[in-house]
Parts: structure tokens; C-alpha cells; sequence
């Protein structure tokens, strides 16, 4: 499966392909549910069901949970870090070898397009490589306490048993933003990914098989949100790392709470991208629309309100608009195209039931604001200009191709709408002005500030919220503290000279 210009016959072959019917991975054996359920997946581009997954019982998910805390207390935990990074190298380069295969799983899965997907196949390697290397560099530190003949040290030690939770918009990259630093810091892990993008997961699961992880090591379950919940209230469960919906994010945190189990989540965005009237505004403008439209809005770091200082906010209205309005409808697989559709019927009539709530509280799209007529799962781009900062659609996440246009008078008007949200995930700056950019860094309550610029990233770079957007960072040289506990050691240094041990 290679792209390389001939996406229509790819196209074509899926039409006749019925797709794998995939197995869950538990304690390294390739399994059905328990119960033999099993369902689909969904083409949101084709509009048609495709190969199907397993249903897993809660008896699935505790042998899934039971292989990982055996697998923890048995060889794994006395794996030296050079042989887990030995295990990573190798699973790198197994996804170098299928980065088409994973990428185009992943469209075929969520609609999103493939040049994002490739590229992130790309960087699900490199992401890799880099967090193999960091298991035999990561390290605690040493103490010389101010009181005398003690020496003191922290160690760096593995949580146990991690609970990964992926959503659907980037199944693979944000679920190796979990398994590679868990992995590394000498974890065992058990994978829940979305219902609506599991096979591409399973895929990476054969991968990780290939690689040789000791069995139990890594377990895949796959199922909807009771599989999820079974795995957040398993007492064998140490950490729940998540990423998902700040509504689900709370609800897990509330049950991981009662039984003391650490978590992390990455949650929910609503973030502003602040053009102010010096900036660059066709470089601004490029910005706005990667940073709404790209993946049909469909990121949680989504630039999904746009703040206009008022001088050039006509100018910048009217120039979105008319990039909007030019978008061009697709097929994802076809790197021509720029808009793709949503990934799934649910997540359509949640876009589209903020329209009706537009129309409730008296306001029109200055484009947009509608489905075109053709088939999939397809919304227009929308803009919406000026409105009411109580608006719904202001305060929500939508999470669809829709973006609010509103203009602040000066520094301190955008410092006080960037931030009254109740999240926090990122923020995009445009000015020629470095020390304006550098007031407004230190202002804005997101764990990400772009300037000029939006949606970069790095394996080195940490990604995580504010607020309501999360508790946590993945990615970067903190993202190994996430899934260690640190272990204080004291050491009594007396010799007889000083009185012996105390
Ligand atoms: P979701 O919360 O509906 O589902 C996420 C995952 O949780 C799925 O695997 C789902 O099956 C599972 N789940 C559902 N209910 C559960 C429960 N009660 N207990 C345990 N697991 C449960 O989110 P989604 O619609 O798949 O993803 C979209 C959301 O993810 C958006 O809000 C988006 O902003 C957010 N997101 C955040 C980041 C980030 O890094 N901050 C990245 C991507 C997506």
C-alpha cells in the first residue's frame, strides 16, 4: 500500500476490501472477546463499514491487566534499560517499514488526510528512537544533605502497571506519546484505543509483537467507554494516562482518585490565535486557516478563536472568509485535497448542533454553517465574525471546522479574552513586535504559545494544558518523569572515627 500519486486506486481496491478482522493482544497472545462480540469500523469518506474488532469484557480486560502486573513483577522489571531501548530501536524501525500501511489505516479509519497522517507516521518513528534513547539516560539526582555523615540520592523508578486511553482524531501519535516513555521508563502497559480508530492500534500491536516485548508487556483491549471504565477502576491499574474529552478526562480523574491511582490527561482545547495589527497578516492568515481547518478542525489544539485587533479585523474577516469559502472537498487520501470529513456520524451531529444553536442565539455564519451537498461525512468551513463573548459557540469546544472571529482593541483586551476560557491547551501570537510577544507569552494561561506560527511540535518540546485542558505534559524531557516515582534514599556514611551508624 504506497500513496505515490495513485490514491484513486487505493480507493478503488478498499471498495471490494471487506478489511481485517483483528484480534486483541493479552499477555502476547493474539485473542477474540470473551463473549465473541465484535464490531466495525467505519470509512467516514466511503460512508461504509469496514473490518471489525473484538468487544472486550470486563474478564478481557482484567487478564489484560493481570498479564501487565505479572509481567511488571516478573522479567520485565529487572530489564536493563540498554535492552529496552534495544526493544524501541527495533519497534522504530518496524514503523519506518509500514509507515504506509499505518498512515493509510488511519485514514481509512478517521478521514483525516494523509499527508497529516504520513507525517505523523513519520514522527511516531522518530518519537520512538528518541524515547528508547532516554531510557538509559534517565536519572534521578544526588544530595549532599546539610546534616553531617549522610549521603542521599533519588531514584527514578517505574509506576507498575498504565492504562493508555487514546481518542480518535491522531490514534497512533498521541498514543505513542504514552507507550514509548512508559515502555522506556520500564513499565507495562494495557492500550485501550478509541471505538472508532482501533485497527490501526491493533496494527501497531502485530508490530510490538514482531519487535519481541516479552509477553505481557503490552496488552491491547478494544471496545467503547465501559472497556475504558473497567480499565480506569481495575485496583492492578497504577497510572491512567488519557487523552480524550475534558467531560470523560473529569470522570476518570474522580475514580482514579478514590483508589490513589496517579494520572495524566490531555484534554479539551478552546485556544486563541491573537493577530495583532503589526503582524504579517498574509503569514497570520495561513495561520488562522491551518490552525481551524487542518484536519477539519478536528485537533485539540485547534486555533478555533481567532482574536483581530480592530484596525485590520475587517481585512482579516474578509480574507478568511474567502480562503474558507475556496476550500477545496475531498477525498483525505488525495493530498490535493484541503478539507476532509469528520471522522464520524456522532461527531457530525455535533458540529452540526452548534449551527442550530447559532441560529438559537440570533447569529449567522459569514460562511458556512452548513453540510455540502455530496457524499460523506463533509461540514463547511465556517466563520463566524463578531460574536456574543457569552455565545456557546465562543465558550465550547466544538471540534469541527468552525471558527469565531473576534476583535479586541489592544494588548491588554486580548490578554482578557485569551484567557477567559476554562481552558488552556495552546495560543498563537502574530506581531512584528518581540517584547509585545514576549508580555503576551508571559500572560497567556496555555501550556503552548506559537508566535508566528501555529501547530508546531517536537518530540523534545513537552504538550499539555491548563486549566480544563488537562494535569500533566507528554512529549520532551518531562514526559519520563510522568510515568516514574522518585524514590529518596539516605545513607548513613558514619564510621567508627564519628561514632558509628546512628
Ligand atoms: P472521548 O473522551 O469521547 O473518548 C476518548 C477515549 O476515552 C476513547 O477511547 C473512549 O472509548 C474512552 N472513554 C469514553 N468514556 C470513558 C469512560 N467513562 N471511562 C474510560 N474511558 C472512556 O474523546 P474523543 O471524542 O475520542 O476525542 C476528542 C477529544 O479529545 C476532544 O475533546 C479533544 O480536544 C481531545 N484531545 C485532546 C488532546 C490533548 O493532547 N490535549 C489531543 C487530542 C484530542
Amino acid at each position: 500500500m504506497k500513496i505515490d500519486g495513485n490514491h484513486a486506486e487505493i480507493r478503488a481496491a478498499w471498495a471490494s476490501d471487506p478489511g481485517p478482522v483483528m484480534q486483541m493482544f493479552i499477555n502476547g497472545e493474539w485473542v477474540d472477546s470473551s463473549s465473541g462480540a465484535r464490531f466495525p469500523c467505519f470509512d467516514p469518506y466511503a460512508e461504509q463499514a469496514w473490518g471489525s474488532v473484538p468487544e472486550a469484557t470486563a474478564e478481557d480486560v482484567d487478564a489484560a491487566v493481570r498479564a501487565a502486573h505479572d509481567a511488571f513483577d516478573g522479567p520485565w522489571r529487572s530489564t536493563s534499560p540498554a535492552a529496552r531501548f534495544a526493544l524501541l530501536r527495533k519497534l522504530g524501525q518496524l514503523i519506518e517499514e509500514n509507515a504506509e500501511l499505518l498512515a493509510c489505516t488511519q485514514v481509512r479509519e478517521n478521514g483525516k488526510g494523509y499527508a497529516e497522517m504520513r507525517g505523523g507516521v513519520n514522527s511516531l518513528a522518530s518519537d520512538c528512537h528518541f524515547f528508547g534513547a532516554m531510557a538509559e539516560t534517565h536519572h534521578g539526582y544526588t544530595v549532599q544533605p546539610s546534616l553531617p555523615h549522610f549521603t542521599a540520592y533519588t531514584r527514578r523508578e517505574p509506576m507498575g502497571v498504565i492504562a493508555a486511553i487514546t481518542p480518535w482524531n491522531t490514534p497512533l501519535g498521541l498514543l505513542g506519546w504514552k507507550l514509548f516513555p512508559a515502555l522506556a521508563a520500564g513499565n507495562t502497559i494495557v492500550i485501550k484505543p478509541s471505538e472508532v480508530t482501533p485497527i490501526s492500534t491493533l496494527i501497531l500491536g502485530q508490530l510490538m509483537d514482531r519487535a519481541g516485548f516479552p509477553k505481557g508487556v503490552v496488552n491491547i483491549v478494544t471496545g467503547a467507554g465501559p472497556v475504558g471504565q473497567a480499565l480506569v477502576a481495575h485496583r492492578l491499574v497504577d497510572k491512567i494516562a488519557f487523552t480524550g474529552s475534558t467531560g470523560t478526562g473529569a470522570a476518570i480523574g474522580k475514580i482514579a482518585a478514590e483508589r490513589h491511582a496517579r494520572v495524566s490527561l490531555e484534554l479539551g482545547g478552546k485556544s486563541p490565535n491573537i493577530v495583532f495589527d503589526d503582524a504579517d497578516l498574509d503569514a497570520a492568515l495561513r495561520g488562522i486557516v491551518a490552525g481551524i481547518f487542518a484536519a477539519s478542525g478536528q485537533s485539540c489544539n485547534a486555533g478555533s478563536r481567532v482574536l483581530v485587533q480592530k484596525g485590520v479585523f475587517d481585512e482579516v474577516v474578509r480574507g478568511l472568509v474567502d480562503k474558507a469559502a475556496g476550500m477545496r472537498f475531498g477525498d483525505p487520501l488525495d493530498p490535493a485535497t484541503e478539507i476532509g470529513p469528520l471522522a464520524s456520524k456522532a461527531q457530525l451531529a455535533k458540529v452540526t448542533s452548534y449551527f442550530e444553536v447559532a441560529t438559537q442565539e440570533g447569529m449567522k455564519p459569514a460562511t458556512g454553517g452548513m453540510c455540502p451537498n455530496r457524499p460523506g461525512l463533509f461540514v463547511a468551513p465556517t466563520v463566524f465574525a463578531s460574536p456574543p463573548l457569552t455565545s456557546r459557540l465562543v465558550r465550547e469546544e466544538i471540534f469541527g471546522p468552525v471558527v469565531m472571529v473576534i476583535p479586541f482593541e489592544d494588548e491588554a483586551d486580548a490578554v482578557r479574552i485569551a484567557n477567559d476560557t476554562p481552558y488552556g491547551l495552546a495560543s498563537g501570537v502574530w506581531t512584528r513586535d518581540l517584547a509585545r510577544a514576549h508580555r503576551m507569552i508571559e500572560k497567556i494561561r496555555a501550556g503552548v504559545v506559537w508566535v508566528n506560527t501555529y501547530r508546531m511540535g517536537s518530540h523534545a518540546m513537552p504538550f499539555g494544558g491548563y486549566k480544563a485542558s488537562g494535569i500533566g505534559r507528554e512529549m520532551g524531557i518531562d514526559a519520563l518523569d510522568q510515568y516514574t516515582e522518585v524514590k529518596s534514599v539516605w545513607i548513613n556514611t558514619a564510621g567508627p572515627a564519628d561514632g558509628g551508624a546512628s
